[in-house]
């Protein structure tokens, strides 16, 4: 089953952008997910095609408007659409793995991309669109937030990361950071690697590791050690 993402944007140019190499890119190439872009302009108001109007109550800047994005998600989606509606906004709930991989398991995912300082609250709630972060900083436009999502959703789908086993160990899976890496040569500008990787024994690697990553955690991250 091809996994559907359907962006709607202001700058369909902008995708697929960088999902179009490497494992993502490969992915699009095989058919094992799809990507469309709905023109937001395309639903634009009056002669110059208005998507946006200036803000109720007055202030800063220029907010998109209900209409104009409501009527583009409605020609993106149908009834039988069940796919989750994202709004990439610096105001929504942080973007986690765990929320990466229950939409990595479903049919696909509508994503609306923001511009100027927002969008209309009322097509939010008359859409039900689920706002997303990717941090606590603001980005100027919704389209790169959204290329990020999709890369971290389409390296998790079935058979597009060679190693399976590569993406269990990897940082936030197990709620840890993950342990430093190292590969040849065995010295680099003085530098040795840790005694223990080279001992080929296994079970001492994996305890070195586990503490690594724990400890890298406890400093880097108390906050995702605290939740363990
Ligand atoms: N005035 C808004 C910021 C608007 S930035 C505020 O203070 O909350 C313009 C658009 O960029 C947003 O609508 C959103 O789609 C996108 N964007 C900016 N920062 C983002 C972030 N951290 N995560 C996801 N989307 C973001």
């Amino acid at each position: 089953m091809t996994f559907k993402a359907s962006i709607i944007t202001l700058y369909p140019e902008m995708f697929p952008g960088s999902l179009a190499l490497s494992l993502a890119g490969n992915a699009l190439k095989n058919g094992t997910w799809s990507l469309e872009t709905t023109n937001l302009r395309d639903f634009g108001k009056g002669k110059h095609s208005n998507v946006d109007d200036t803000p109720a109550g007055g202030g800063a800047g220029m907010v998109l408007r209900a209409d104009v994005l409501a009527e583009a998600i409605d020609v993106t989606t149908d009834e039988k659409d069940t796919r989750p509606r994202l709004l990439m906004s610096p105001r929504g709930k942080p973007l986690t793995q765990t929320r990466v991989r229950e939409l990595a398991q479903g049919d696909g995912v509508v994503i609306v991309c923001g511009r100027f300082e927002g969008v209309d609250e009322r097509v939010i709630e008359a859409r039900n669109l689920e706002e997303v972060s990717i941090g606590d900083y603001i980005l100027s436009g919704g389209e790169p937030a959204a290329t990020i999502l999709l890369d971290a959703i389409v390296r998790l789908l079935p058979g597009v990361m060679g190693n399976e086993e590569s993406g269990e160990t990897e940082s936030f899976e197990n709620g840890l950071l993950e342990h430093p890496h190292y590969t040849r040569p065995a010295e680099f500008e003085g530098r040795t690697i840790p005694e223990v990787l080279t001992s080929g024994n296994h079970g001492k690697v994996d305890e070195w590791r586990h503490e690594q990553s724990v400890e890298l955690t406890k400093a880097r991250r108390p906050d995702l050690f605290k939740e363990k």
